[in-house]
């Protein structure tokens, strides 16, 4: 009998939970909004419902992704700069016992870089550097087979990497973070700001700036070219030092591939140490938004394999 495994993608914005076979396919996703719960028990009193309705007698182990710092060997979160009410919660245990089964938990820029790796845009390659681009910009490197968590678990806050030297101030208290440049909140921010008529809805979201874009508005493509550009010089940045040739642009914000990918590679070129040159790939992701919740589930999977040895 077929065995599954349930994933949660705790974003930013929206908790996506599907039920994932011991392959990529995943069912229909169950979507709920962060905006409308108030404590991690709110929550917790729905995830149980929603995953007690799945084929749970055939569920073998659960994966949390959550955006933020997770401590995995206590399975809390550390910090988590969307979901305020999630931080020092004890996540895993509260869930583990509530529904009776194994529950592993880990950051979601990590789980979309492992559901990529696993069976997406970076299926094959013994190492891999992943980017998601939404609210903010998060990011997961795979070296050598391994997901590399480096100390306190916190590698892969690329979005905080600086790629312009006292430039644009960023949530995080820096200034010049890639954050700044190429997320989806610096989309609006910027549009906004440098929109000289002043016209500009003051919640402008990126998608409108996008559309603008798309019909030719020259500084909502100025904005996307600032946004590709800053992507190149931090990939570069990446490829110095660890040498790794293949990247992977995921999140909601990678569909304006098309009006970002060229001035990324003539950035990411201009950056590169000469050995480089000509020799990395950047790929849009294949799993979409069920990436996160893909990849943790496997990384569940693999938890009660270890367990279990
Ligand atoms: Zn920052």
């Amino acid at each position: 009998m077929e065995e599954y495994y349930i994933g949660i993608d705790l974003g930013g914005t929206n908790i996506r939970i599907g039920l994932v076979d011991e392959g990529d396919q995943v069912g229909d996703l169950v979507y709920l909004s962060v905006k409308e719960y108030a404590s991690w028990d709110d929550l917790l009193t729905d995830l149980v419902s929603i995953i007690k309705k799945m084929e749970v007698n055939r569920v073998r182990a659960v994966g949390v992704a959550v955006a933020g710092g997770v401590v995995i060997s206590k399975g809390i979160v550390s910090y988590s700069p969307h979901v305020r009410w999630i931080d020092g919660q004890p996540v895993r245990e509260n869930l583990a016992k509530a529904i009776d089964l194994p529950v592993w938990m880990d950051n979601d820029a990590n789980a979309v870089t492992y559901g990529e790796w696993m069976y997406g845009a970076g299926k094959g390659s013994s190492s891999i550097i992943c980017l998601t681009l939404g609210s903010g910009v998060g990011g997961g490197i795979i070296l050598n087979r391994v997901l590399h968590r480096g100390e306190d678990g916190l590698a892969g806050e690329i979005g905080h990497m600086c790629v312009q030297p006292n430039g644009r101030p960023c949530r995080c208290g820096k200034k010049g973070c890639l954050e700044a440049y190429s997320s989806g909140t610096a989309i609006s921010t910027i549009y906004r700001e440098r929109d000289r008529n002043g016209a500009i809805d003051d919640d402008i979201k990126p998608l409108q700036v996008y559309e603008k874009a798309t019909g030719g508005d020259s500084l909502a493509l100025e904005v996307f070219e600032g946004f590709g550009g800053h992507l190149g010089i931090a990939i570069a940045n990446l490829v110095n030092v660890f040498s790794i040739h293949h990247y992977i642009i995921t999140g909601g914000v990678s569909r304006a591939w098309e009006l970002f990918s060229h001035p990324l590679e003539e950035a990411l070129e201009a950056n590169l140490f000469h050995p480089h040159k000509g020799r990395v790939k950047v790929l849009q992701g294949q799993l979409g938004d069920k990436a996160g919740v893909i990849g943790v589930a496997r990384m569940a999977q693999e938890y009660l394999r270890s367990e279990l040895q």
